[in-house]
């Protein structure tokens, strides 16, 4: 059995879908109530492959809000995620993918230390970021979208914000390696960081973001940050390409010109459908069939018996192991979203 670990994009989010989820009473409660609730095993779920073969998977929403981070509230960030894991883990779920802020919470608070929750003590080879599906997904759909629009990427400067995360540095060697584009940007905030991929990709220019969308045609958004920004459309190369990779989706969908185009970051269709509701909660286009690709990385590990931790870590994802997890990803049937 395969599990996803997920959780709601706001505390407003979480007020207004928890009737749908089954917790009328959740819905009128505020950040307080939300930090002391346990995770919950929401639903049960099967998948099936093109190649015929069928899954079992369990959707567990950690009750973590991107609140909770913005109002230091670590303590209970860190409590949703153990928690969440330990569920899954007594569960007998073989290999759960850490959704959204879930891995980001993990290596920002260092929880490789807290193996002990309370009777359970954590295999962390049953978990995995799904990160280097997610990279894979978002190279595939830079190459792809900029195909269709006619953006030539030997040509192009791309400019990837969030350069320095587990996701970003991925899309960074990619770039550099597969695609060959002409010009890297590097955006994020510490300097240090920012000069030791550099070093390690031996190109790629370091600017500040404002500096970075004006130069920019393509824009990979892969920031950790709580809250959508907005962009404002007049700054922007005509035309650009994004691709939205945050989550929650950090750019508002107010970005509206003819010459501009975002997509939705990260995100897979599966070729068949899957009988569950947790796409309809986040509001995916295409519930039945699309989702976040680290989701999805859990699902190809199960689908290939290989249940262990494939993402594990911070910037050690490299493209052939993209490339592997790409090859499951097309064997199963899923597609970037384009
Ligand atoms: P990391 O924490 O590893 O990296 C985050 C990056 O964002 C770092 O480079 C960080 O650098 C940068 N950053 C954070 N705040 C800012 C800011 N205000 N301005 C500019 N840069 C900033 O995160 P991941 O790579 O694991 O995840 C990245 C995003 O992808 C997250 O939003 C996550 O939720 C989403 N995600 C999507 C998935 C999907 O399936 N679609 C799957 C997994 C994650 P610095 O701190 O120096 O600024």
């Amino acid at each position: 059995m395969f599990g996803l670990i997920g959780h709601l994009t706001s505390l407003e989010h979480a007020q207004s879908v928890a009737e749908q989820l089954g917790y009328p009473e959740y819905a009128e409660q505020g950040i307080d109530f939300w930090c002391s609730a346990p995770p919950v095993l929401l639903e049960e779920f099967t998948v099936k492959s093109i190649t015929g073969k069928t899954i079992e998977g369990a959707y567990i929403e950690s009750c973590f809000l991107p609140e909770m981070l913005a109002s230091r509230r670590a303590k209970a960030a860190v409590r949703k995620i153990l928690n969440a894991m330990a569920l899954a883990q007594k569960q007998g779920i073989n290999i759960t993918a850490l959704g959204g802020f879930s891995s980001i919470v993990f290596e920002e608070f260092n929880l490789k230390e807290s193996k002990q929750v309370r009777d359970v003590e954590l295999e962390f080879e049953r978990f995995t970021t799904g990160n280097t599906h997610t990279a894979y997904v978002i190279v595939r759909q830079v190459e792809q979208a900029s195909a269709q629009l006619g953006i030539d990427l030997a040509k192009a400067t791309v400019a990837v914000v969030g350069a320095t995360g587990d996701i970003g540095s991925a899309v960074c060697r990619w770039l550099d390696q597969k695609t060959s584009v002409a010009d890297l940007l590097l955006v994020a905030r510490n300097q240090e960081r920012l000069q030791a991929l550099q070093a390690e990709l031996g190109r790629g220019k370091i600017l500040a973001l404002e500096e970075a969308l004006v130069e920019a045609d393509i824009l990979v958004w892969v920031a950790s940050i709580p809250k959508s920004l907005e962009i404002k459309v007049e700054t922007l190369k005509k035309p650009c390409l994004i691709i939205d990779g945050g989550y929650p989706k950090n750019l508002g969908t107010k970005i509206q010109h003819p010459e501009i185009t975002v997509l939705k970051g990260g995100i897979v269709e599966h070729s068949l459908d899957i009988s569950w509701t947790i796409m309809e909660i986040v509001n995916m286009d295409a519930p039945a069939r699309q989702m976040f690709a680290c989701f999805a990385e859990a699902m190809l590990l199960e689908f290939e018996d290989c249940q262990t931790n494939y993402s594990w870590g911070r910037n050690q994802i490299t493209p052939e192991r993209m490339e592997k997890i790409g090859e499951f990803s097309i064997k199963h049937g899923f597609k970037p979203l384009i």
